[in-house]
This record gives C-alpha cells, structure tokens and sequence, in this order.
C-alpha cells in the first residue's frame, strides 16, 4: 500500500464522507431560516457508490473515515453503510459526527456495525436555548440521551463540540468547561466560521484566546495529548480533572499546514478543502462504470489540487456551499 501526499507534502490519510444533505435541525449557526436546498435523491450517492469510492481510497492509503452530513442518522440504514466500510481491508478508524438527537435508537447497532466513536455537537446545556439555536422541534433531553447511550455502548472517547457564539451561548463556557472536572467528558470549542449568507457569524465570532482567558477562574489549563484521533484540536486539561477540553481555531489559528483530509460530498463530489470551492465530481464518473483505476486517478487529481491554505484570514468566504452540502 503507498502512501498519499499532496503537493506540499501533507500526508493525506482521513476522508470525511457525507451521507445526506437533509438535517432534522436548522442550527442558527449553520442554516438560513428557511433552510437551504436540497438535493433530489436520485443526486445522492448510493451506499454502494460511497462503498465504491471509500474502497479505492483505502487502495491509496486513506485509512480513517469520518460520516456527516447533513445529519446522518436520518438517512435511512446508516448501520448497513458502517458495516459496509468497516469490512473495507486498510481502514482502520470509522467515526460518526452527529447532532445526537436520534443516537440513542441507533448506538448499539452502529457499535456492532463497526463504528469507533461519535462527536456529538452540543451548543448548550439549557433546554430552552437548544430549541432557540437548532430551530427544531428536537430536545435537549434527546441528545443528552444520546451521548449517554454512546458512552453506554462503547463509542468512545464521546467528544462533544461546542460552537461558541458570542450573546448566544458563550455564558454557559464556564459550565461546560466544570462538567470536564468531575465527569469524562471531552469538549472541544469551536471557533464561529463565517458561512454564505449568514452575516450574524461575524457579530457572534469569539476568538479561542478570549475563550481561554474567560475559563481563568477554573484554574490553569494544562497541555495534554487528545483522547483520540489526532484533528485539530488543541487539547487542555484543568487541574485534576476527568475530561479534557479542546480549541479548534479555523479562523484565528488556522491548521491547514497539519491537514490531512479529504471530503466527499453527499452528491458525489471530492472535495479537498471545506472552505475553497474547488471539487472533481466522481457520481457521473461511477455512473457511466469508471474502473478502479479511473476513480483513482480522479482521486489523485483531487489530492494534487488541495490548497496550501483557506483564505478565512484574508476574508474570503466560500459561497458555493452550506455545511449542510459538504459535510462540515
Ligand atoms: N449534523 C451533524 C452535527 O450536527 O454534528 C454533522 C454535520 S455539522 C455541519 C458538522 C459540524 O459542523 C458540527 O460540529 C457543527 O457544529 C459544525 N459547524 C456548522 N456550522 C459551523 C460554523 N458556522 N462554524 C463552526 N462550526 C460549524
């Protein structure tokens, strides 16, 4: 098996797969109010076309997969897809990012189909605010359940992500920060990227600095290695505690130059970068019967197009896409 590499050098190991372009929530942060277009289905990949893809990307050397979307769990038969690429020979980590409001009904059959670990997004701790921020008509009583069941059942280490927006939820730092004190809980705080059409991120962004310094009363936070998977994130311990929080900082401190993914979009498309446009369509080539080696070549192309670097800094936004499309 050889090893991929792009053109500055950056192994590239984890491909990122996106199930579905339909979410049960509309997050503020995430989704206009009136949500955003979707795909007809017959645009969406297949289980067997993302087995396809997965397989010829294990060939390369990819050996860690991540599912998203959209929200996975509501495309229909996700346990089916898991089993699917775990049997995949060379992928070694399957992992699962979820809104955790349908995990419960769904974590022991994902755990026996082969599935690792779960990031389950949790923006608050009250329930008045989670209907508030996701627009939905779900519970945060749904979701706590979830992580609960996944710890329950073994998809663990549970890492919880929390989009910190300034007015919305950034008083609630100091409580989920405490909850990683007694309990093992693993916290990452994400850093508010800007999205197409949606000009209140820039109001509510908070930088990871602002964030570290409001977290001072709890004591000082002491480097540690992440409980698992080797992302982005920063971790930190306070003293003496349990869980761990983590910063992911795509905006103040950008990654890229440690970026080793590439992201298949729920309509077929590879995509090397969330936040540049660029993307080489695999659904037609998979439909008119592409060999292995075609959809290699493809795949290579793609890798040799990754950017150095987004241009969050520089102010450019990518437009084309919401999230929701390509899996963030
Ligand atoms: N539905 C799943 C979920 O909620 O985790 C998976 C898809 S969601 C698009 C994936 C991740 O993107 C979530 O952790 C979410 O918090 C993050 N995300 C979405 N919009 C974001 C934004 N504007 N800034 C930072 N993170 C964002």
């Amino acid at each position: 098996m050889t090893g991929l590499s792009d053109s500055f050098q950056r192994p590239i190991n984890y491909l990122r797969i996106s199930v579905t372009d339909r979410c049960n929530l509309r997050c503020i942060y995430c989704m206009p109010a009136e949500g955003v277009e979707l795909r007809p289905h017959s645009d969406i990949l297949s289980y067997e076309e993302i087995y396809t893809v997965a397989r010829a990307a294990a060939e390369l050397g990819m050996d860690k997969l991540r599912i998203t979307g959209g929200e996975p769990l509501v495309r229909l038969g996700l346990p089916r897809l898991i089993e699917m690429l775990a049997g995949i020979e060379g992928i070694n980590d399957i992992a699962l990012t979820t809104n955790g409001v349908m995990l419960a009904d769904y974590a022991a059959e994902l755990k026996a189909a082969g599935l690792k670990r779960v990031n389950v997004s949790l923006d608050t701790l009250k329930p008045d605010r989670f209907k508030r921020i996701t627009r939905g008509q779900s519970e945060l009583k749904q979701v706590l359940e979830g992580i609960e069941a996944a710890k329950r059942v073994g998809l663990e280490p549970v890492k919880l992500n929390m989009v910190v927006m300034s007015g919305i939820n950034d008083d609630e730092l100091l409580d989920f920060a405490a909850k990683t004190i007694d309990e093992d809980w693993h916290i990452r705080f994400i850093e508010l990227m800007p999205v197409a059409g949606n000009g209140d991120n820039a109001l509510r962004f908070i930088s990871a600095t602002e964030m570290r310094k409001r977290l001072e009363p709890l004591g000082e936070l002491e480097p540690c290695l992440p409980s698992a998977g080797n992302g982005p994130a920063k971790y930190f311990r306070l003293p003496n505690a349990t869980g761990t929080i983590g910063f992911i900082t795509p905006v103040s401190e950008h990654f890229c130059f440690n970026c080793n993914r590439m992201r298949l979009t729920a309509d077929g498309k590879l995509r090397p970068c969330l936040l540049s446009e660029y993307e080489i369509d695999l659904k037609q080539p998979l439909r008119d019967g592409v060999s292995k080696a075609g959809l290699k070549k493809l795949f290579k192309k793609a890798v040799a197009e990754k950017p150095r670097q987004h241009g969050l800094a520089k102010g450019q936004v990518p437009n084309g896409r919401p999230f929701s499309h390509v899996g963030g």
